[in-house]
């Protein structure tokens, strides 16, 4: 590709990152765990109810943040938002390393 090319390549990069949504870091996970309720079903047997974490490392340790049920679609978006996010960034990356390679 020559310089110019790169330079349209780069510049619609740029233009799906300002249109990105607000992101998260952090890995989701599902589990099930029991309610506070001690008459619930959950507590004698029965299904325990399914939860929604977003875990992630700070300083080695790894924290967990629960997700309220009524936030779990945004908090997938999210997150699905901070892994585009990554991409774009190593694409902008590879681009600009092209154009140092241009040497011009
Ligand atoms: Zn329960």
């Amino acid at each position: 590709m020559n310089r110019l090319q790169l330079q349209t390549k780069r510049q619609a990069l740029l233009r799906q990152l300002q249109n990105l949504g607000p992101w998260i870091e952090g890995t989701l996970v599902a589990t099930t765990r029991k309610c506070g309720k001690e008459g619930c079903a959950c507590h004698h047997n029965g299904p325990k109810h399914p939860v929604l974490f977003l875990t992630w490392k700070e300083a080695g340790k790894t924290i967990s943040l629960y997700i309220p049920r009524q936030l779990e679609s945004a908090v997938k978006e999210w997150a699905q938002n901070y892994k585009k996010l990554k991409a774009l960034i190593r694409q902008v990356s590879e681009v600009q390393k092209q154009i140092v390679r241009l040497r011009e």
